[in-house]
């Protein structure tokens, strides 16, 4: 079965071409810059990837391109639209309506549309993207997959804040948690990978990339996140600030002269690490460069990073009263051993022991903690298209 993955941002839109069969990418791409002037990059498995200037003043143009070159003789990896079996939709909030993934109904259209109060910036995007294959493909079966639904088993003391309920009853006002496809698909792989039944493990996965969040994934249902009511709380991301004290936000706006949005947009685009090191970089390849060059407020966000993954870390064992395995996955995760062997130093208490040797693998799946090591601690390399393709298959 051929499995359509389709990922829309408002701007932009992010496809993979997979055969559930053997779980391999046929061809994958992104449109940029939509409704402005239209980027198309194009990367079949077996050939090469090319990027063209497209006009795309629409979601619908973009879809356009994505057959036309899915199914183009000389460089497209079907003959037809018919060997497109099904399409998976990567929807980032599901709300309290959705807590698994879904075939796409007029009903879930709607819900999801309700929801969009809460992700305004991306689930109206989700259902543009949505109705744009709708359109061009009118009878292909399609699901939603929800980033937000692994994190529907949080238990109420998990989930609530410490505000008068009413606001929890009104306006659903509560903690959401986010990265759900990619905590599911590595605590899954974990339980495979260790032979173990996923619902006698204690994990914790560390999703770190340039958005990040921790999860407590106790018997593989998710207990406990780092992520909020919103992807800016919990830890301290590339440019998102993570938790503060909100009471900064009215002291930053009238120190600043700033409006709410105004001091939003700071706490969304020029915190986190990219903040902490005073504007230098966001990307951990330039931090650790600048910091070995002696870079004092490099090195200061790196290890702040770090910190506040560690501490998230610590908060989950006590959730979870232990744990078994830790994992690492997403860009930073898999790739920068620099960050695992620090937040691991922070969590020796634990019995935690780190093969330095095998930690200084990147991008693979492996264990990088000594075989006495007391908790294991693991590299998963996340795969958020291929767990929506799983998703997809198993609706249908
Ligand atoms: P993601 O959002 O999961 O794509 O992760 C993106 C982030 O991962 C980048 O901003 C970098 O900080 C980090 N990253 C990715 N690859 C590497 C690498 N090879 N070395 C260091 N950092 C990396």
């Amino acid at each position: 079965m051929n499995v359509l993955i389709i990922n829309c941002g408002s701007s932009s839109l992010k496809f993979q071409l997979i055969d559930s069969k053997t779980e391999s990418v046929l061809a994958k791409g992104l449109c940029e810059r939509i409704g402005i002037d239209g980027q198309f990059t194009y990367a079949p498995a077996n050939g090469i990837k090319e990027t063209s200037q497209k006009p795309m003043p629409t979601h619908d143009e973009a879809i356009q391109y994505v057959l036309a070159s899915l199914t183009d003789k000389k460089n497209g990896v079907i003959e037809s639209l018919e060997e497109i079996d099904a399409v998976g939709h990567r929807v980032v909030h599901g709300g309290e309506y959705f807590s698994k993934a879904t075939l796409i109904t007029d009903e879930v259209m709607e819900a999801i549309d309700k929801c969009s109060d809460l992700a305004p910036l991306h689930n109206p995007a989700n259902l543009i993207g949505i109705r744009a294959c709708q359109k061009a493909m009118p009878n292909v079966p399609m699901s939603a997959v929800f980033d937000t639904a692994f994190h529907q088993t949080m238990p109420p003391k998990a989930y609530l804040y410490a505000i008068p309920y009413k606001y929890y009853e009104k306006y659903k006002i509560r903690k959401y948690g986010f990265h759900g496809t990619s905590h599911s698909y590595v605590s899954q792989r974990l339980a495979e990978y260790m032979q173990r039944p996923a619902d006698k493990t204690k994990t914790i996965v560390c999703h770190l990339g340039n958005g990040a969040s921790v999860t407590a994934i106790e018997n593989g249902r998710s207990v406990a996140t780092s992520m909020g009511f919103t992807p800016l709380a919990g830890l301290a991301m590339g440019t998102r600030c993570g938790s503060i004290d909100v009471a900064i936000v009215e002291y930053l706006a009238n120190k600043e002269n700033l409006d709410l949005e105004g001091v939003l947009d700071i706490l969304n685009k020029e915190s986190g690490v990219l903040g902490l090191s005073d504007g230098l970089s966001s990307d951990f390849r330039d931090l650790f460069e600048a910091s070995k060059a002696g870079n004092k407020k490099a090195e200061q966000a790196i290890e702040a990073f770090c910190y506040n993954v560690a501490r998230y870390v610590g908060q989950y064992v006590a959730v979870m009263n232990g744990v078994d395995s830790i994992v690492f996955t997403a860009g930073i995760g898999e790739n920068v051993p620099g960050v695992r062997s620090r937040v691991c130093a922070y969590l020796e208490y634990l019995g935690i022991n780190l093969n330095i040797t095998e930690n200084r693998r990147r991008g693979e799946e492996c264990l990088i903690s000594t075989p006495d090591s007391k908790v294991k601690v693991w590299v998963i390399p996340t795969n958020e298209e291929l767990a929506i393709a799983r998703e997809t298959v198993a609706l249908l």
